[in-house]
């Protein structure tokens, strides 16, 4: 099998075909300074997604065939062959403030648990930053994952501020979204991202927020609707 990882192709001769397993084959005989991101190799940690022709997939989830291209995440820094940096995300999650603001006295049921269940299991892979179409031309875009986390907290019965969090996401937040969906194809963990933020655009409006990409204009004719 010949597999193709950030521009150099390798011959693998081994049954295997997983491609952590993979990678860490080309590392033990081929290329000993092959980077690459592991850890639990079991689809929770989300350390070792990589771009497998085009698409964003878990590495120790994955099957590879002959001929396939293994690259690094998109639209992150890449620190080296596989291995990129995510240091900006941790910023953008700073800037929109996705986390408890105010706590309240609610109680919380398992109902409620379960109505944010998924945004919390986010496994943190970065599949999403790098499927974004908008996070590729505006890397102020606060992202699809720093978004979802956000519908995490408005959603939460122990915020109680959240009025605060919906007005910290919509400087090239909410509305810059184009809801293409791409992030829900790539997220391992299952999570509706575009479904949060279309969520997140309506709570928006209620706080009084408008989209932006609605230009109000003046047609200059007369529908016979004012007084
Ligand atoms: S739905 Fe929005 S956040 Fe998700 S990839 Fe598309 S533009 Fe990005
Ligand atoms: S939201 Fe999904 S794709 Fe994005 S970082 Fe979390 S698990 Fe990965």
């Amino acid at each position: 099998m010949q597999v193709k990882i950030c521009e150099t192709s390798y011959n693998i001769e081994t049954k295997v075909d997983n491609l952590l397993a993979v990678l860490g084959h080309i590392k033990q005989t081929q290329n000993n300074s092959l980077a690459f991101g592991s850890g639990c190799r079991s689809g929770i940690c989300g350390s070792c997604a990589v771009v497998v022709n085009g698409v964003e997939k878990l590495a120790c989830k994955t099957t590879i065939k002959d001929n396939d291209e293994v690259t690094p995440l998109k639209n992150l820094p890449v620190i080296k062959d596989l291995v990129v940096d995510n240091s900006k995300q941790h910023k953008l999650l700073k800037i929109a403030n996705a986390q408890l603001q105010e706590l309240s006295d609610e109680k919380i049921s398992n109902a409620d648990v379960d109505k944010i269940d998924k945004e919390s299991n986010c496994i943190l892979c970065n599949s999403c930053y790098s499927s974004c179409p908008v996070y590729e031309v505006n890397d102020k875009f606060l992202s699809p994952f720093a978004l979802t986390r956000a519908y995490r907290y408005i959603e939460d019965k122990k915020e109680k501020d959240v009025k605060s969090i919906i007005d910290n996401i919509q400087d090239n937040g909410v509305f810059s979204c184009t809801l293409c969906g791409n992030c829900n194809m790539v997220c391992p963990a299952g999570i509706d991202i575009k479904g949060d933020i279309m969520k997140l655009q309506n709570k928006s409006v209620q706080f009084g927020h408008t989209n932006p990409n609605f230009a109000t204009f003046d047609t200059g004719m007369d529908f016979g609707f004012n007084p």
